[in-house]
């Protein structure tokens, strides 16, 4: 357990970060982090899985850190949300498994709902974003090309699977050892959730909070899918991530595992609760600005 690995994080003896830097350093940008909780060292639970690219080198990288593990020990694996770039290495995983006793995927509600109205769309995220990808000029990026090939629908993404739908009355669950609240975290997405241990004040996040650890976001934490013009019902809903952020500024948080980026603790720039207020201080003028936009729409009775 003691050697280091570029990309992986050990934040408490069952609790690692697997970033996409572990696998690739040039294919990092659109593959979420995937988050191992170590149950006993015959079961594991994942939050996330990244895109379809990365998911499978990220995780045989983790076995440097615990030779123990292996893919046909992931017994659950938790969805933060459902944009392909958290969720399109279930088709990896199972096609390694050979769909044999495959793990239980713990969704919420909200999100399968979502995923069931909005289809290929919601995987995406927003349709600026997969027109950017189906651009020819991309064609040549081998993580492009591979993810167009897993644009389908929930049941093709989830067959084989089992899961289980989280609903809003969910408060907790147990893993790694530890007891996460499930935090109802709607706004990037209508169904996104977080998971919050208050004995250790870790938050893993999401994309509700992110980090590309860059300059020019200047650490503070990012929020995706925000569009003032031309807003979808599948973009990300300022009001609600404004609403969401309130409920993190009661909360101990000490650890923020994101969905994309390195680990936010107090000992890095910002501490874990500054980056909260950061994110909601970023959003909130942009608040404004959707409510100025709304209002000329209105006014011009679109
Ligand atoms: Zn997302």
């Amino acid at each position: 357990m003691a050697e280091e690995i570029p990309g992986i994080e050990t934040i408490c003896e069952n609790v690692h970060l697997i970033t996409p830097k572990a696998a690739s350093p040039l294919q990092s940008r659109y593959c979420s982090n995937i988050i191992v909780l170590k149950d006993s060292a015959e079961e594991y639970t994942l939050v996330d899985t990244g895109d379809s690219v990365l998911t499978l080198a990220m995780l045989d990288v983790f076995k440097k850190k615990d030779p123990k593990f292996d893919i046909s020990k992931i017994t659950r694996i938790i969805l933060t949300h459902t944009h392909y770039d958290h969720c399109f290495g279930l088709r990896r995983i199972s096609e390694r498994l050979e769909a044999k006793d495959l793990p239980k995927i713990i969704v919420s509600e909200a999100e399968t709902e979502a995923l069931e109205k909005y289809g290929a769309d919601y995987f995406f995220g927003s349709k600026f974003f997969r027109n950017l990808l189906e651009h020819p000029l991309l064609d040549s990026l081998a993580d492009t090309n591979n993810s167009m090939d897993y644009q389908k629908n929930t049941t093709e993404l989830f067959e084989g699977y089992d899961y289980q739908k989280i609903r809003e009355d969910t408060t907790s669950l147990k893993a790694g050892g530890l007891e996460w609240e499930i935090m109802h975290t709607s706004g990037h997405t209508p169904g996104s959730i977080a998971l919050y241990n208050e004995h250790e004040e870790i938050l893993i996040s999401g994309d509700l909070i992110s980090k590309w650890g860059n300059k020019y976001r200047r650490n503070l934490g990012y929020i995706y899918g925000y569009n003032p013009f031309g807003r979808t019902a599948i973009e990300a809903d300022i009001p609600k991530c404004l609403d969401t952020l309130s409920l993190l500024k009661k909360k101990k948080i000490t650890i923020i595992l994101p969905g994309h980026g390195n680990l936010i603790s107090n000992k890095s720039e910002f501490s874990a609760q500054q980056t909260i207020e950061n994110i909601y201080a970023y959003l909130a003028p942009k608040q404004k600005i959707i409510n100025f936009y709304q209002s000329v729409l209105n006014f011009i009775g679109k």
